[in-house]
């Protein structure tokens, strides 16, 4: 029934929207050291408390124009674009694997990861720094999926070893050629194994596919912002949200794009 799958799309979005925003609390109070029960929200300027009309996930950085209610104070637009990609992210998971009982197990895990990886951007995007925790609930994720895949849905676990290898291999290669040629850090070691891993999440071809998503989108905006900046910029980029948006497309998608692929091919 179409319009019952509209309405749990809608209701899919929702709950990611809403899982975003508490998301964007932990990964604002962990890095502090802060409850992320305790208190209310509140304003990080001002330190008035947030109501609750003014604390709906996306609406109300829209009514109030980014804005503080009570002191005007700029509220950041990367936690409203992260309210966004978890709506998104749910719902489209729900479109593509939410429909049977055998695709259940997948719908579930990739809520879950959508969620791990906006917590994952949160803290990198705040403290430039990927948790080991974090990464330790990835590889649980994405094995699990990965496993499902292979022994229910008929994939073929060569791919996806294959696809690690080459995340591991070619980000770690490009680590060391600009150690030495360049003599500087190009990548954090994070961003190696959140492209690894990437790799046993979503295979070879569509990992490539998110490595160039990540670093096309990560160098355009990040330019623009250099360029706009009032005041002169940290030089260090954090390329991790960008390639967590790229490999989250794919674990999604990555399977349409196989498709194609292969249909063009042959
Ligand atoms: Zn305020």
């Amino acid at each position: 029934m179409p319009e019952l799958r509209i309405l749990y799309a809608i209701i899919s979005f929702i709950f990611g929207a809403v899982f975003a925003s508490f998301a964007g609390v932990i990964t604002y109070r962990v890095p502090k050291g802060l409850s992320i029960v305790k208190p209310d929200s509140y304003c990080p300027s001002c330190e008035k408390d947030i109501k609750g009309y003014d604390n709906i996930p996306i609406l109300s950085y829209i009514f109030l124009g980014g804005k503080c209610r009570n002191c005007k104070a700029k509220i950041g637009v990367f936690s409203f674009l992260c309210e966004i990609f978890g709506g998104l992210g749910f719902m489209f998971a729900y479109l593509k694997y939410g429909y049977s009982s055998k695709m259940l197990p997948i719908f579930i895990a990739l809520m879950l990861l959508v969620f791990l990886f906006i917590v994952i951007a949160g803290i990198d995007h705040e403290t430039h720094d990927i948790y080991n925790i974090t990464l330790i609930l990835y590889v649980a994720i994405a094995v699990f999926i990965t496993f499902y895949r292979c022994a229910v849905l008929n994939g073929d676990i060569w791919e996806y070893i294959l696809g690690a290898l080459f995340g591991f291999g070619f980000f770690g290669a490009i680590k060391l050629v600009a150690k030495l040629v360049l003599k500087k850090e190009a990548l954090g070691s994070g961003d190696i194994y959140l492209v690894g891993i990437g790799g046993f999440l979503v295979g070879v071809l569509p990992l490539l596919i998110s490595i160039i998503i990540g670093t096309l989108l990560g160098s355009v905006i990040e330019i623009i912002k250099i360029k706009t900046a009032k005041t002169e910029r940290e030089a260090e980029i954090a390329f991790g949200p960008y390639l967590l948006l790229g490999i989250g497309l794919m674990a999604i998608f990555g399977e349409v794009f196989m498709t194609i692929y292969w249909e063009v091919l042959l």
